[in-house]
């Protein structure tokens, strides 16, 4: 096991906080990482839900 390997990030569960969304990954390996979607309020829409990169 010498080298990296690129994590592949699946959401394992969101939560919507006032900081904005808060995604829990996990990658196949073992990783988690927490990540954290900051909406932007500035076109007053109401939730214009996640964007994460992460294919389903
Ligand atoms: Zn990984």
């Amino acid at each position: 096991m010498a080298g990296r390997h690129q994590h592949e990030w699946f959401v394992e569960s969101a939560h919507h906080t006032s900081d904005g969304l808060v995604a829990y990954q996990r990658c196949e390996c073992g990783h988690r990482r927490v990540a954290v979607a900051t909406l932007r309020a500035e076109s007053g829409r109401e939730d214009p839900g996640p964007r994460f990169g992460t294919a389903a």
